[in-house]
């Protein structure tokens, strides 16, 4: 069970001028940070490559090249930084998730066998989605507090 979510600021700054560089395409990558007692914190992402397949609806990420990034991360912090989800873009529409989203994400969290952290950005917004293995649906994250470092989330329901 997760109880509360970190965001450090530097993840939404990544996030948001990837989505702005690659709009009106979608643009994607994985979201990378610690585990700790009911507790997710996002340090840093992925951002697209030039293996990377994007379009106005669906971003295709390399699993390869992104994962490579990913094990760089993990290597650099001695073992800590874990996968903690992925994000992506809806550029120029709602920031609910698609029928492909909610597949995917399923498929990610199963796969995992942990929680897992899905921010959808489109340059200037982000609404975040926690996918819990025992709860069908994704729930959605609600910002609580913020100070100059990043923002915190609880779970709404
Ligand atoms: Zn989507």
């Amino acid at each position: 069970m997760i109880e509360g979510v970190l965001i450090d600021n530097i993840v939404f700054e990544k996030m948001e001028r990837s989505s702005r560089r690659f709009s009106p395409l979608e643009a994607g990558g994985l979201l990378l940070g610690y585990r700790k007692d009911g507790f997710l914190h996002a340090i840093d992402i992925t951002l697209p490559g030039a293996w990377d397949r994007h379009s106005r609806l669906a971003f295709h990420r390399s699993v390869k090249a992104h994962r490579l990034r990913a094990l760089r991360l993990w290597r650099k912090s001695g073992g800590l930084v874990d996968w903690l989800g992925e994000w992506h873009s809806h550029p120029g529409f709602a920031l609910n998730p698609s029928g492909t989203d909610h597949r995917n994400w399923s498929r990610i969290a199963k796969h995992r066998k942990a929680p897992m952290l899905f921010p959808i950005v489109d340059g200037q917004r982000a609404e975040l989605y926690l996918k819990q293995s025992h709860k069908a649906a994704p729930s959605k994250l609600i910002e609580t507090d913020n100070d100059e470092k990043g923002r915190y989330f609880c779970v709404s329901d």
